[in-house]
């Protein structure tokens, strides 16, 4: 009979329990033991949401990160805080986010405070570890405590218990040897505390472990080819059953490698690596566990179980007991429980799965594959029901959105004239001068502006009330910048909450859930907008905004827009057909915004991408076919305005060596870039591809409440000279400054502007 088992539950809870118990006992408002209550309590309610299962995830709960919690179980701390005396969860809560004795970001790695763990990605996930952290030096001191606890937990509850652990070779592969030693040097000694760590679990009679290695679906180097076989071969002498779990993505390469570990079982993700099932079944060994990962975690959407049932069966016939189900990863990237919606539309509703939901239909699977189909006859048809509404629904095909994307052809996205031309007219038209100055879109986010806008949503401000005071929010920065002497000014984007969000709640076939929120890191969640149908713009979103603020000046006033990458990769996206088509869909509809301003008579316009290079594939191999429909769709965005118009992007980091042809062919007469944390030095991606257009490294670290001095901005502008002519420098910040006080913007910006205009009078 097929076991049925999940990998993980999202933690932080229906209500975002966990983020709120977290942020008031960061502030000193509760308990230590209030919060560690509170995650019990999460914990046995998760359990509960997962009681039918024959295999239910324990340890997959953490109260920050589930690899910050590997660290401590292996006993590797950051040396800085391995003195610590005081309570265990608060010496985990230093490593996550950094204490310091003063101001936070004064005193960033020394005296007094201590330096948060880095914290990166998980895979291509927008979930963030914090990044462990080696030396040559590192040596590892088992504390199951965490793991034995929730164990004991569980097992009084009545839960058939799965430890879940990081496995040893994706825990190290993902930490950072900070002495640049080789990080393999310290396998022998990591195995030697994972043994320890599966042999207690064994002594608590432990039958199955999950050990998840995803880092298998990535581009492995031969050394930790072997890393894996050295591993396991170790770990096989510990009593335990050990299912090492993949997930993400395929195997490709490493199947061979992965199918044939001394291991009891293997997980493998079948909505992301179909490819790899037939032959992960002709290489398995008969007695090995066969786990298919066969409902989709990374998405929102109800499964087709008919579809599934249909090449699941014949499987199920050949493998028996062996086959065990589950989503196809943790279901830590999908929001917790459906029913906590109240207000989205019920059609949309109908559509949907979040974790809990997606765990039923895993149910209404196992049971048709124990007990045939009829068994589960109404929920099957239910299921084939809300399908095929969604399927032949006018909210989600709109046949002119579907025809405009049938007749995109190259010359959409390409401009009258090459960048030289361009530049030649523009120049002419805004008679900037050298070293030019602005501002990446965004002004400080007061509490005043929040306030309105939470009043206006709850309807006790009026529209014209609202407007009036955005107006208000509008004309302060663009006198702000005047005073200060910008030269192209931004409207500060006080109307805009999110700068996804802003544009999808304007875009028909997007809609916007209450409770969707999935982690991102700590206590930091996201609630990304559906995008369910196809994208089209009744009417134009910001043009109204972007007149009135231009009203007020003479100096030219940017268009401020998000690109289609972006709001695509911060959104749910659609399950029924391919995101390059969703992209050029929102690519059209943002390209009607670029027109539209350009007719009102903007004439500089900003396309924001700032997730674009987040988009990309685990696996380099499929970087291109991502980055060409990826570029397509900006050039189709941009690129059908007049040589007159400046269009301008942004990216919101610096690693453009191995993206920059892309980022060329984008064709964006000026790009603007976070540089002044690495010292101008990643200017080199430019410099060594002879980069044609003008670029605006940024020169303020915006994270900060630092204020640069003139001089170092001075210092950061001539380094970027050494790197790009001159005449095609802008000089700006590293990005938006909403989450910054005026207070600090003013005096930031008056030195940029100094700055650049020192630099002038120097050329
Ligand atoms: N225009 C946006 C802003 O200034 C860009 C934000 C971003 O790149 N993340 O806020
Ligand atoms: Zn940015």
């Amino acid at each position: 009979m097929t076991t049925v088992h999940n990998l993980g539950f999202p933690r932080i809870g229906a209500k975002r329990e966990l983020k709120f118990a977290l942020e008031s006992y960061w502030k000193g408002e509760s308990s230590r033991d209030a919060l560690k209550g509170l995650g019990a309590e999460l914990r046995k309610r998760h359990w509960d949401n997962q009681a039918g299962l024959d295999l239910v995830p324990v340890g997959d709960f953490a109260f920050y990160d589930q690899v910050l919690d590997m660290s401590f179980t292996l006993g590797n701390l950051p040396e800085r805080v391995s003195g610590f005396q005081g309570d265990q969860l608060d010496n985990y809560f230093r490593v996550a986010r950094g204490r310091s004795a003063q101001s936070a970001a004064e005193h960033r790695s020394c005296c007094g405070g201590v330096a948060a763990g880095e914290m990166t990605k998980w895979f291509d996930t927008n979930y963030h570890y914090i990044v462990p952290e080696f030396t040559a030096a590192t040596e590892f001191k088992l504390d199951a405590s965490r793991l034995l606890e929730q164990l004991a937990e569980a097992r009084k509850q009545g839960v058939k218990a799965k430890p879940v652990i990081v496995g040893p070779v994706t825990y190290l592969a993902l930490g950072k040897a900070k002495d640049d030693s080789n990080k393999l040097a310290l396998l022998p000694a990591l195995l030697v505390a994972y043994a320890q760590l599966l042999n207690a679990l064994a002594a608590q009679g432990v039958e199955w472990v999950q050990v998840d290695e995803p880092i298998l679906v990535t581009e492995l180097h031969a050394d930790w080819q072997h890393a894996f076989n050295l591993a396991y071969h170790e770990l096989k002498a510990c009593p335990v059953k050990l299912l090492v779990a993949t997930y993400f993505g395929q195997l490709q390469e490493n199947l061979y490698l992965a199918a044939n570990l001394p291991v009891a079982g293997l997980h493998i993700d079948a909505i992301n690596g179909d490819d790899d099932i037939r032959p992960v079944l002709n290489l398995l060994s008969g007695h090995k566990v066969l786990s298919l990962g066969v409902i989709n975690g990374r998405n929102i959407w109800k499964t087709d179980l008919t579809a599934v049932l249909e090449w699941l069966e014949p499987l199920a016939e050949r493998l028996g007991d062996k086959l065990w189900i589950a989503p196809s990863c943790s279901l830590l990237h999908v929001p917790v429980d459906l029913d906590s919606e109240q207000k989205l539309d019920a059609e949309i509703t109908s559509w949907l799965a979040y974790a809990v939901q997606k765990l039923d239909e895993l149910q209404v699977l196992a049971q048709a594959l124990r007990a045939g189909r009829d068994s589960v006859k109404e929920a099957l048809a239910a299921n084939q029901a809300a399908l095929a509404a969604r399927r032949s629904s006018p909210r989600v095909n709109n046949p002119a959105v579907q025809q405009a994307i049938a007749e995109i052809d190259a010359g959409l996205g390409a401009r009258k004239s090459s960048y030289p031309t361009r530049a030649a007219e523009q120049a002419a038209l805004l008679k900037l001068p050298a070293y030019p100055t602005t501002t990446i879109g965004s002004f400080p986010q007061t509490a005043e502006i929040r306030h309105a806008r939470s009043q206006f949503k709850a309807g006790t401000l009026n529209e014209a009330d609202y407007k009036a005071a955005m107006q208000a929010e509008i004309a302060r920065s663009v006198h702000e910048q005047e005073a200060l002497g910008l030269d192209v000014l931004v409207h500060g984007e006080a109307e805009r909450n999110d700068m996804v969000e802003y544009f999808g709640e304007q875009l028909d076939g997007y809609a916007f859930s209450q409770f969707g929120w999935v982690q991102s890191y700590g206590s930091r969640c996201v609630k990304p907008p559906i995008l369910f149908g196809d994208i089209s713009r009744p009417r134009a979103m910001t043009v109204e905004w972007i007149s009135y603020a231009q009203s007020l000046t003479s100096k030219p006033m940017k268009g401020m827009l998000t690109g289609p990458v972006t709001i695509l990769n911060w959104s749910f996206v659609r399950d029924d057909q391919p995101r390059s088509v969703s992209c050029k869909q929102l690519a059209l509809a943002i390209r009607a915004e670029v027109l539209d301003l350009e007719k009102a008579g903007v004439s500089v316009i900003q396309i924001d991408e700032a997730a674009l290079r987040e988009g990309l594939p685990l696996r380099k191999a499929q970087w291109k076919k991502y980055l060409d429909w990826a570029v397509e769709s900006f050039r189709i965005t941009a690129n059908g305005v007049d040589d007159r118009t400046q269009i301008h992007t942004h990216m919101c980091y610096s690693e453009f060596n191995d993206i920059i042809a892309s980022i060329a062919d984008m064709d964006a007469d000026v790009i603007t870039i976070e540089t002044s944390r690495s010292d101008m030095e990643l200017l080199d991606a430019f410099d060594n591809f002879n980069y044609p257009n003008q670029i605006g490294p940024g020169v303020y670290d915006i994270h900060s409440p630092n204020i640069p001095t003139q001089e170092h901005i001075e210092q950061l502008m001539k380094k970027a000279a050494e790197r790009i002519p001159a005449s095609r420098l802008w000089v700006n910040p590293d990005c938006g400054l909403k989450t910054r006080q005026w207070a600090e913007v003013l005096p930031a910006l008056t030195n940029m502007v100094a700055a650049a205009k020192a630099l002038r009078q120097a050329a």
